[in-house]
């Protein structure tokens, strides 16, 4: 990276998205259903300004730099309840959108077993810009489309999607698909209760994650902020590698979310 001798370092700001890259976007934006889904980790892209951020081919497009699958499921998902979907457009190694500014694995130099070269020395003005013009952009987008649900349906509910690699740090992974929540559980309880109906799908409260590895960031920002019931969905991605296994994933999730939303909707109602 250049920096103009004219600027001091700490005041220059560079600017880290070049033409046609964008930190995020929405889909189905004026969607009528009653969830807000959100998809952190939808993108692999790093932006040419980071040259890779130093990382081989095979690892720029692994599971640290994204969550394969999950971009497609939440699409899926955003059509059959007819709901906005906000995706990042950028890896979640440059930013992780499901991190907050001045989280330290927010720009990881470290994921699983891999180092990320272009993050092991930040300087604070690049550091200040991939929070400025990634992670904000992101954060407000989503408070946008959150704040016009909200206009419009009494109790929406915040939904996020993501997908985990079946083997971490050489440890294979039972758990099929985690239903991730943080001190509001009202979502997570009513799905993990209808769960059995699915019973050939291995479904657990809090795996392979829980709020305690810092993943609950978007769900207690955007969710228990503003009052909404609010899930991390977690799908192990071998189930998301065709199309049919995604959708086959697709069709639970809609009916473990669909069956629970109505129970929500009277809970807050009869609070009130
Ligand atoms: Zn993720």
């Amino acid at each position: 990276m250049q920096i103009p001798t004219a600027t001091s370092p700490d005041n220059f700001t560079p600017e880290l998205l070049g033409s046609g890259e964008t930190s995020c976007s929405t889909i189905n934006k004026g969607g009528a259903g009653p969830v807000v889904l959100v998809c952190e980790h939808a993108s692999p892209y790093i932006p040419k300004y980071f040259n890779g951020l130093g990382l081989a081919d095979e690892i720029k497009s692994s599971h640290i730099a994204w969550d394969p699958g999950a971009f497609d499921l939440a699409k899926c998902l955003s059509s059959k309840f007819d709901a906005p979907l906000v995706h990042s457009n950028i890896s979640r190694l440059v930013y992780d959108c499901n991190r907050g500014a001045g989280e330290a694995s927010a720009m990881t130099a470290r994921s699983e077993i891999f180092d990320v070269p272009g993050n092991v020395e930040i300087s604070s003005s690049e550091a200040h810009a991939r929070i400025e013009q990634i992670y904000n952009p992101f954060s407000i987008t989503l408070d946008k489309v959150i704040e016009e649900k909200k206009s419009l349906i009494a109790t929406p509910l915040l939904v996020t999607i993501h997908s985990f690699t079946p083997v971490y740090f050489g440890q294979k992974r039972d758990v099929e698909i985690g239903i991730l929540h943080s001190s509001d559980s009202r979502l997570a309880n009513e799905m993990l209760a209808l769960a059995p109906m699915f019973g050939n799908i291995k479904i657990e409260r809090n795996q392979p994650y829980g709020p305690e590895d810092g993943v609950a960031h978007t769900l207690e920002e955007h969710g228990i902020k503003n009052n909404l019931p609010n899930v991390m969905i977690e799908v192990r991605n071998d189930l998301l590698a065709d199309s049919e296994g995604a959708k086959r994933i697709c069709e639970v999730l809609f009916k473990l979310i669909s069956l629970s939303q109505p129970k929500l909707v009277n809970s807050a109602n009869g609070e009130q």
